[in-house]
């Protein structure tokens, strides 16, 4: 499948890994939009948010559970903003979903 994140997941392309285990892997942003700013992605290819069915729960909570703890390591403490794109009016680009985690600026609200 011709999918750039299932590439990084297996290491043809490079990224910057902050954390990788059996079911999740997160790296930094190519392009960051904060000083702090990873995306946490599934191993599993799933193409957009509403491809989630109920057998990826846990999955979505580890996804969760991970953004959380690695912004608290990347010094977040004091606020952070998780953000997931679905679909081209969601502004997604990359069709393998994706946790974007921002931080270590001020964020506003709403977003664009
Ligand atoms: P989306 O717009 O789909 O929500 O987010 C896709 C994100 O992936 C963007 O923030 C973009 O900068 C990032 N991205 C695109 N290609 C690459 C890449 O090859 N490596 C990394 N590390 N990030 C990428
Ligand atoms: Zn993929």
């Amino acid at each position: 499948m011709d999918c750039l994140f299932c590439k990084i997941v297996a290491g043809d392309i490079p990224a910057r890994k902050l954390y990788e285990d059996e079911h999740v892997v997160a790296f930094h942003d190519i392009s960051p939009a904060a000083p702090v700013h990873f995306l946490v992605i599934p191993k599993k290819h799933i193409n957009t948010l509403n491809d989630l069915t109920e057998d990826d729960k846990a999955l979505a909570g580890h996804i969760l559970f991970t953004a959380q703890r690695l912004a608290l390591e990347q010094g977040c403490e004091a606020g952070f903003r998780v953000a997931m794109n679905c679909n081209p009016q969601g502004g997604q680009t990359v069709y393998h979903i994706h946790m974007h985690v921002l931080g270590q600026r001020q964020m506003q609200w709403p977003p664009g």
